[in-house]
């Protein structure tokens, strides 16, 4: 379970707080969604989750099955199985999808102990998966997101996540501007991902992504930590009545 204690956030050389106090917990096997305010802290949280440089953590705990995630270098959260979307937007010219991917996954089996995963195996599980997710093979010899369409990068980022085997998602959608076909490959693909011993943070702007991804609990975050909490019924209240109650 990821557990995040009175967490503080500074932005700006340490000179701006953004998050002032957060606290929530999200057990294995859920899915919880935060929402909020535009500037309210949303991608600051998901970036000090992931070791993002400049965003200064001056107090607080974050622990995920019990580890120190604070603690760790961004690639030792990779290894230990946190998984931010958008980790790997690049376009990376020249470099095979591929090659890519196969590097990735087994730096971080390496890192967690693990046996690497050889090439017939690799290549038979990102065929699988691929044809599973209704990707053109082809995308997957192309280098990364190299001409890409939005709809395509939503898939190979749906993708990544999958082959890379994680243990917590924080996926990042704020600012994506999904249209419908990318929400729903986006829901398709978190439902997929759905497992008992997986948690999953979704931020989103979009209570429709809600509609297709039921989440267990729905957060707001406001004012510099999590001002309000609900099921997935709060989440379409929001949507109907706004953040103004919780505005500072
Ligand atoms: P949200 O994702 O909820 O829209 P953000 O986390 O992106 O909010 O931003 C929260 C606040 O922090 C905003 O006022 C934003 O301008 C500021 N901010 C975020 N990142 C930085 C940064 N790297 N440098 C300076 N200010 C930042
Ligand atoms: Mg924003
Ligand atoms: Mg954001």
């Amino acid at each position: 379970m990821l557990k995040i204690n009175n967490l503080h956030v500074s932005v700006d050389d340490g000179q701006k707080p953004i998050l002032t106090g957060l606290s929530l917990e999200v057990p294995k096997g859920e899915v919880h969604a935060i929402m909020g305010p535009n500037g309210a802290g949303k991608s600051t949280l998901s970036y000090a989750l992931t070791g993002r440089d400049g965003y200064e953590i001056t107090d607080g705990t974050v622990t995920l099955d019990g580890k120190d995630l604070l603690d760790m270098e961004p690639e030792e959260r990779a290894a230990a199985g946190v998984f931010l979307s958008f980790q790997y937007p690049l376009e990376i010219p020249g470099v095979p999808t591929m090659t890519f991917l196969k590097t990735a996954l087994n730096a971080q089996r390496k890192a967690r102990g693990e046996e690497e995963m050889k090439a017939p195996e690799f290549l038979k599980t990102a065929r699988a998966l691929a044809a599973e997710l209704k990707m053109k093979p082809e995308m997957l010899k192309r280098p990364l997101n190299v001409g890409f369409s939005g709809g395509e990068k939503k898939r190979m980022e749906i993708f990544q996540m999958m082959m890379m085997e994680p243990s917590f998602i924080v996926m990042d959608e704020t600012d994506s501007g999904l249209d419908v076909d990318a929400l729903r490959i986006v829901a398709d693909g978190v439902n997929k991902l759905r497992s008992p011993d997986r948690g999953m943070l979704i931020i989103t702007h979009y209570q429709r992504l809600l509609d297709y991804i039921v989440p267990d609990r729905v957060h707001v975050l406001a004012n510099g930590g999590i001002a309000a909490s609900g099921d997935a019924e709060f989440a379409k209240k929001l949507e109907r009545e706004g953040y103004d109650a919780y505005a500072a």
